[in-house]
């Protein structure tokens, strides 16, 4: 028989716990009433192998769309990697409507609504780990966890009960930790934001690096 997941718990729509980015998300919905301005959903079934984690949303793209990376620049290059993979099917338009669909994949943000300046704070990241720990516990298959970016690889190292220094940040780097009683694989890539893309931090050449790794983690290769 089936059986069924609890999703994990979502923050509320008028989350309160982050001040500053409470009073960013009011601001925003004064100067932008159409955006959807609230704490962004994940993306993708919680019976995925593979957990993708990105910062936090961008004013004009996530906390729009209500989907990580849609309408990002960062999604440009995200989406299409995963197709590329197999990790999806549908062409990706930037929209939360295009109806792709991810395959054995699930995208979240350690920090669930957008900060000033794409930067959130420290006691942010913090405050929004509750629902980050839900959506690991929330996936029975996991077996990789992808961080994109030193922020999201601190954010899964906490949650997992690492200390911060147990594990450097390292683009392509992959590690075997603990979540509970099983093991899963922690990956690195740098985030693929435009400033990283822009100033070739971060080719498309080596985010791919990154997806082989996985793919042939999770297809036995490696
Ligand atoms: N959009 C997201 O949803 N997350 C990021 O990390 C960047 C852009």
């Amino acid at each position: 028989m089936p059986v069924t997941q609890t999703p994990p718990p979502e923050p509320a729509r008028d989350c309160p716990l982050c001040p500053r980015l409470a009073a960013f998300r009011e601001q925003n919905a004064a100067k932008f009433p159409d955006f959807y301005n609230g704490p962004v959903p994940s993306f993708g079934s919680t019976e995925a192998r593979l957990l993708i984690v990105g910062l936090a949303p961008g004013l004009k793209g996530a906390n729009r769309t209500a989907r990580p990376f849609t309408g990002d620049y960062a999604g440009d290059l995200l989406y299409p990697t995963l197709k590329k993979f197999g990790f999806s099917r549908g062409a990706y338009k930037a929209s939360p409507d295009d109806g792709i669909e991810l395959i054995d994949c699930r995208i979240t943000n350690a920090v669930r609504c957008v900060p000033p300046q794409n930067k959130p704070v420290g006691a942010e990241v913090v405050a929004c780990r509750p629902f980050f720990a839900a959506e690991i516990a929330a996936m029975p298959k996991l077996e990789v966890v992808l961080a994109l970016g030193g922020l999201a690889h601190k954010a899964i190292l906490a949650t997992l009960g690492y200390k911060q220094s147990a594990l450097k940040f390292v683009h392509a780097a992959s590690y075997e930790v603990e979540n509970g009683p099983r093991k899963v694989m922690l990956a690195n890539s740098y985030h693929c934001s435009r400033y990283n893309t822009n100033t070739g931090r971060l080719t498309t050449g080596m985010f791919e690096d990154v997806f082989t790794i996985i793919r042939d983690h999770l297809d036995g290769r490696a």
